[in-house]
């Protein structure tokens, strides 16, 4: 049985727990889901846009008080809760503006090409979709589902990670207070085992999901044997390839800024260093000494960098990784030793030597500990930035033409950053190749992928 709690990883406290619904509880609300959905879809853009705006009104107003609830219950610093919250609101503003450009009528062919007078592909939702969340982001992975999903005429069921319980009602509670009709946005306050009621529901049309591996495998398969459509956003390990011609201090204090994005745990951040000979000693140093330099510690205060990993099972997985790799003959060249006293906190870390017997070398390090390697060329590179089964963001710094090209065409992943780290925008699409997912959030790709392309053709 999952337990439903807010559990602070900064002191490792039990805060506030909650009962999971009943599977009665749980088929009411998506009765509700479906009844709004019956009239929600018929509602006008316009009057989504207003209430997607006052959305975006209310995250930036609260987003003080949003913050402390998000790293109270999960430990990111409190600046970075509230550059959260500020995403978020921007995220639901540009979809208010741009939903109805995305979800107007399409006309890909010339009417006399296809024998009709009239022809066009018209967006429509799905009706209610259920969105599994994790708890790295948790107001930003659930707004990028939601503020184009809700501005299609789709309504939402969040079933969210159990240990972020109060930002997951803070959510139901915002798009109510928003103005959306009730049932338009509902959080079901379960557990994983309690996801395939919801999903096998046939009033339950498709499902979103960000997450780990065996959580995308599980809902995939179950969705998969209903014909529901998915998107799986999964893990990754990120490449992150320094050439001699880059910015080689930009590089650095960038990989650092990266690796330990959301006290590093976070899908997209940079884990792997992949670094040409011609600058290796250089990026090393300047990369070890911006890890060194960030500051771990009480995720409330202004002057910290880092705060606590999620919960003591992350900490230690993480140790056993680097415990592993060290084993079998890798180098700590900072960190490494977590700090005496409360909480789950992990030091920034660097191990160089990764080879492909570490368990490193091919799983997602959740937690701010990077690997590093050196190669000779792009095609090395490109290689080692390929060996892996993960494809979700990669990074390439150089400011050869030539070798851009080369990176652009031979990463593969679900997106390319050249001299910058990769991050998300409402305006582009995000996703992943192999096992990092497939399907697309955010712009147009993201609104269209709950949205049935209608053919219509008009004789
Ligand atoms: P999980 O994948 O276990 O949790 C993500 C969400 O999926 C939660 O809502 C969770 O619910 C739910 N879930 C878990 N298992 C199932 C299942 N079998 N069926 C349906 N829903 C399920 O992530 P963890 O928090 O355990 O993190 C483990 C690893 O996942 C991390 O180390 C990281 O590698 C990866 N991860 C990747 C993220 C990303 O952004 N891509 C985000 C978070 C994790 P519940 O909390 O109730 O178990």
């Amino acid at each position: 049985m999952t337990t439903i709690a807010t559990t602070n990883p900064a002191t490792g406290e039990v805060e506030k727990t909650f009962d999971a619904l009943t599977g009665e509880e749980v088929d009411r609300r998506i009765a509700r889901a479906a009844q709004t959905f019956a009239s929600y879809r018929t509602t006008a853009l316009d009057r989504r846009a207003e209430w997607m705006n006052a959305a975006a009104d209310i995250l930036d107003r609260e987003a003080e008080q949003i913050a402390v609830i998000m790293t109270t219950e999960m430990g990111k610093t409190l600046k970075a809760a509230g550059s959260e919250a500020r995403k978020c609101a921007k995220a639901c503003r540009f979809y208010a503006e741009h939903a109805a450009e995305f979800l107007a009528d399409r006309r890909p062919a010339d009417p006399r090409d296809v024998d009709a007078r009239d022809a066009y592909v018209r967006y429509e939702p799905l009706g209610p979709v259920l969105a599994v969340m994790p708890w790295n982001f948790p107001l930003w992975q659930v707004v990028r589902f939601a503020a184009p999903g809700l501005m299609a005429g789709n309504v939402g069921l969040l079933k969210h990670a159990s240990n972020v319980p109060q930002t997951a009602l803070f959510l139901e509670d915002l798009f109510h207070r928003a103005g959306f009709p009730e049932g338009a946005f509902q959080t079901l306050l379960i557990g994983s085992s309690q996801v395939e009621q919801v999903l096998r529901d046939p009033r339950v049309k498709a499902a979103t999901l960000t997450g780990s591996e065996p959580a995308g495998r599980s809902v995939a398969s179950i969705a998969g044997s209903e014909v529901k459509t998915t998107v799986l956003e999964l893990g990754g390990s990120d490449p992150f390839v320094v050439m001699p011609s880059a910015d080689i201090e930009a590089a650095a204090r960038t990989a650092a800024e990266s690796r330990c994005l959301n006290n590093g745990q976070s899908c997209i951040s940079a884990k792997r260093f992949i670094v040409d000979i011609g600058c290796a000693d250089e990026f090393e140093r300047r990369f070890v000494a911006d890890m060194r330099a960030k500051k771990v510690g009480d995720p409330l205060d202004d002057a910290t960098d880092i705060g606590p990993l999620v919960s003591e099972r992350a900490r230690a997985e993480t140790e056993e990784l680097v415990a592993d790799a060290v084993s079998k003959g890798a180098e700590v060249l900072c960190g490494g030793e977590r700090p005496d006293g409360p909480g789950w906190f992990y030091p920034p870390t660097v191990v160089s030597g990764v080879t492909p017997e570490m368990r490193m070398y091919h799983e997602e390090v959740f937690a701010p500990v990077a690997s590093l390697f050196r190669v000779r060329g792009v095609s090395e590179a490109v290689e080692v930035a390929n060996a892996t089964g993960f494809g979700l963001g990669s990074n390439a710094w150089t400011r050869d033409d030539d070798e851009r090209e080369r990176f652009v065409r031979e990463l593969d992943a679900g997106q390319v950053f050249i001299n910058g780290m990769t991050t998300s925008y409402p305006e582009l699409p995000f996703g992943g190749t192999k096992r990092s997912g497939y399907g697309r959030e955010l712009s147009a790709e993201g609104m269209h992928a709950f949205c049935n392309a209608k053919t219509v053709w008009v004789g």
